[in-house]
């Protein structure tokens, strides 16, 4: 049985016109900015707007999924450490999303072994597609990849997210209601597995997609792992000129 949630709740309807609003300025703002994103110096434009605007929309993201959490009949099992579902390969992942957390972690010590990770993941995933192209194939893969059980080159020591306040929408959606040991292989599609998403109001849903799809020229991959590798090579000219 899914969730019940109260979505016409005051708090929760306040959260959404919060996002609602964030959502409708982030898309206005790239929709200027991306002009002249090709550059090095619109580049930088770009990434400086990130910075500043990112936070409020995930917090006004965060809001929103913890006001209609809030309304649920049945509290969610996730706990702060818990981390089977970091093995996911995560995917619909936004460019602006990918940007800005490249951005972050770019500058890091750790960056180098990060981006070998992502490469070893990315390679691992390719290699699990099979060789049938129907409209399962990508669900057929991702499950492969789960059953590896390959955790996300971001997580830390003590099942901790390396880049918690900077990690995507996809990331912050999910959640369990049921036991986390279901969460863990082949658990996941026990029929007692109580994994769900929170999702947002289809206009809210639909002005955030609009903001990913002005980047469609740079054909950035949707999954996090394949999207920061492609960051990296299309626009690190641009952050060695910056440095
Ligand atoms: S989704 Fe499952 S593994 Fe992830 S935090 Fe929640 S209970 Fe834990
Ligand atoms: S970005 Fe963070 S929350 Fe998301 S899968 Fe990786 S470690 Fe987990």
């Amino acid at each position: 049985m899914g969730p019940e949630f109260d979505f016409t709740s005051a708090d929760v309807i306040a959260a959404e016109e919060s996002l609602r609003i964030v959502a409708r300025g982030l898309k206005g703002e790239l929709e200027l900015l991306l002009a002249e994103f090709g550059t090095a110096s619109g580049y930088a434009r770009m990434r400086d707007y990130l910075a500043e605007s990112m936070p409020q929309v995930y917090r006004s993201y965060d809001a929103f999924v913890a006001a209609v959490l809030a309304t649920g009949t049945e509290r969610a099992a996730c706990s702060q450490g818990c981390s089977h579902c970091c093995s996911h390969y995560v995917t619909s992942v936004e460019p602006y999303e990918l940007l800005f957390l490249h951005d972050r972690v770019r500058e890091s010590a750790e960056y180098p072994s990060r981006v070998i990770g992502l490469h070893r993941r990315a390679a691992l995933f390719s290699s699990l597609r099979d060789a049938r192209r129907d409209d399962q194939a990508e669900d057929r893969a991702l499950y492969r990849y789960y059953l590896r059980n390959v955790p996300c080159p971001f997580l830390e020591e003590g099942g901790k997210c390396g880049v918690y306040d900077s990690r995507p929408m996809s990331c912050r959606m999910f959640f369990s209601l049921s036991h986390p040991s279901l969460c863990k292989g082949k658990a996941v599609i026990d029929p007692g597995n109580r994994n769900f998403l929170i999702e947002l109001p289809e206009d809210i849903e639909a002005d955030l997609a609009r903001a990913g799809s002005l980047f469609a020229r740079f054909a950035l991959p949707e999954s996090l792992f394949e999207g920061l590798l492609k960051i990296n090579e299309t626009f690190g000219q641009f952050d060695d000129a910056a440095t």
